[in-house]
């Protein structure tokens, strides 16, 4: 027996596909959907549409633009010879507002999880090695203190040694298995200064 129509069974079944969101959260939102004004629900599906088709990565470090290449990466103001490595834009977006930091990033979109099944092919490096071809001097990991971000920053390590950059990586005392975007501005810009060596 359907308890709901199947036009509400199909919106949980999609809400609920959506990472952080459990059945119960799923149902919770479809009925608020539904309980919302017509031209508010059709402004939040033309937002998602929109945002889908306008969005894309930066030519250049991969983050999240609507332009060819982003702000950072289009500011000559910034130095280009100064990588920061991240897993996702928000780790960007958080070192963004220290307004401290002034080179640019490298998006990896994820990191490297044997348990997961996620390799080096399956995050941004390859992308991050053709980088390394031009005038670089430095790279900073700031990958996250977890098991996976710890993995993909001595893969990186490992891989740009050779080359003979500078890599360091953010000190640690960002707390373990953080994500880097919930911790504060203070505690980043020391982790930013207090880098070291690998
Ligand atoms: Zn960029």
């Amino acid at each position: 027996m359907e308890l709901y129509s199947g036009y509400i069974n199909k919106l949980i079944e999609e809400l609920s596909a959506l990472p952080g969101i459990g059945s119960k959260s799923a149902q919770r939102l479809a009925f608020h959907l539904i309980n919302m004004p017509q031209d508010r629900v059709e402004r939040l599906a033309k937002t998602i549409v929109e945002a889908k088709a306008n969005v894309r990565y930066c030519r250049e470090c991969f983050t999240l633009t609507d332009k060819d290449v982003c702000p950072v990466c289009a500011n000559r103001n910034r130095n280009h010879k100064m990588i920061m490595v991240v897993e996702n834009a928000r780790d960007l977006a958080a070192y963004e507002k220290t307004g401290r930091y002034e080179g640019v990033y490298h998006v990896l979109h994820g990191a490297i999880s044997p348990m997961l099944g996620i390799g080096p092919g399956d995050i941004k490096l390859k992308e991050l090695i053709e980088r390394l071809r031009g005038d670089v001097e430095e790279v900073i990991i700031a990958t996250n203190s977890s098991l996976e971000g710890e993995t993909t920053a001595m893969y990186i390590s490992k891989m740009i040694k050779p080359t003979g950059i500078r890599v360091t990586r953010i000190a640690s005392g960002v707390p373990v298995g953080g994500d880097l975007e919930y911790i504060d501005e203070v505690t980043l810009l020391r982790a930013l200064e207090g880098r070291v060596e690998l």
